[in-house]
């Protein structure tokens, strides 16, 4: 086969920057992954074509040599210590593994890293929806979440058997590679991660089978949540050490549980205070009445006075939610309705119609449709 330029396989021109080159490797390692195209059997060819020519073009040191000799300069194998990738040797890293590279993790707040030293896994969220009265009373929750986890057999090592991983020979296990370039103005000496190991310092012959040498995999697992009584819509309960398995002995990260209230049928909360309509009649409104109003622990009697308007608030100390920080609960708010019937008895009109005539009021529709003339012309209604 007969090899292409590095320039034009990764789409590039001579000059282009390191962050040019890398941006053209992310691109290209996205569209001609494996894992992505399975159906493609050409994609490996050209995924590992496009490696090499990353691994040359982002070394300084390969790429002059590169500039200068072409692909004759490291002889047919190429140049000495590349022809040993990491992923030659260990199979193709998951995709996730070059997210990883260059974002430092999916979920990673975007920090980049240049070295590969202990690593604080990701955090993760759950929303965890529940009913008010559970936010009332509080208590405890059992939640599922998938994470990863440190692989329990090979116990994050990568590999089960004693020899089944070795130190990088190229590095010496430090996962750094350096550089010493010779310009007109001295010597330079770079330092970089090593492309044989990836940065691990380790090459993995004997890849464990239950995490294909990742040392993480993913489980369900069970985490019980204590909900604070009056817990809030959006509240926010961070379980330390409850995210992903960390990378390299580093610390797992955080669990972030949101608490999500499910809106109730009868009411309706702003802040620590329960809110309720209360529909009263006519003559409730006028004579006041006690009332047995709902609270989330049962009912609670309603005081309305005489001569209660339409719209009046009425306020229930303490019969609301407790109050997430402190001690103590809110109130209860009665916003009062009062309806008027639609349908009278004649011997309730009768009252009613005296009712206005003692308060000196005119009542009565004068004028009526065709349809109701017929009606009480023909003694109907
Ligand atoms: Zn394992
Ligand atoms: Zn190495």
């Amino acid at each position: 086969m007969e090899r292409r330029d590095y320039y034009e396989i990764l789409g590039l021109n001579r000059n282009a920057s390191e962050a040019e080159v890398k941006k053209a490797y992310r691109r290209l390692a996205k569209q001609y992954h494996p894992d992505l195209n399975k159906d493609d059997p050409d994609a490996e060819n050209k995924f590992k074509e496009m490696k090499e020519a990353y691994d040359v073009l982002s070394d300084p040191r390969k790429r002059e040599h590169y500039d200068r000799f072409g692909h004759q300069a490291g002889g047919p194998g190429g140049f000495e210590g590349f022809g040993g990738t990491g992923f030659g040797q260990a199979g193709f890293g998951g995709i996730d593994e070059i997210f990883e590279q260059f974002f430092g993790g999916m979920g990673g707040m975007g920090a980049r890293r240049r070295q590969r030293g202990p690593e604080q896994g990701d955090h993760l969220r759950y929303d965890l929806e529940i009913t008010l009265e559970e936010a009332f009373h509080g208590g405890e929750k059992v939640i599922t979440i998938p994470r990863t986890e440190t692989c329990p057999d090979c116990e994050g090592k990568k590999t089960k058997s004693a020899g089944g991983s070795e130190t990088c020979p190229s590095c010496g296990g430090s996962g750094q590679q350096q550089y010493t370039r010779s310009t007109p103005f001295g010597r330079f000496v770079s330092m970089q991660v090593c492309g044989n190991c990836r940065g691990e310092g380790v090459i993995i012959s004997d890849p464990c089978p239950t995490c294909s040498a990742q040392g993480r995999i993913v489980q369900e697992r069970k985490i019980e949540i204590k909900i604070p009584p009056g817990v809030e819509d959006g509240s926010r309960l961070r379980v330390s050490g409850g995210g992903e398995a960390g990378v390299r002995g580093g610390p797992s990260g955080d669990l972030y549980v949101v608490f999500r209230i499910r809106p109730h049928k009868v009411f309706q909360r702003k802040g620590s205070d329960l809110w309720i309509e209360e529909t009263i009649s006519i003559s409730q409104a006028a004579l006041g009445v006690e009332k047995e109003v709902p609270t989330l622990e049962g009912t609670a009697t309603l005081r309305i006075p005489e001569g209660t308007q339409h719209g009046t608030t009425f306020r229930l100390k303490g019969q609301g939610m407790p109050h997430l920080r402190g001690s103590g609960r809110g109130d209860l708010r009665a916003t009062v309705k009062v309806s008027v019937p639609k349908r009278l008895t004649p011997r309730q009109k009768e009252l009613l119609e005296e009712f206005a005539y003692l308060n000196g009021e005119e009542v009565g529709v004068e004028n009526k449709g065709f349809f109701d003339r017929m009606k009480d012309a023909f003694g109907g209604g």
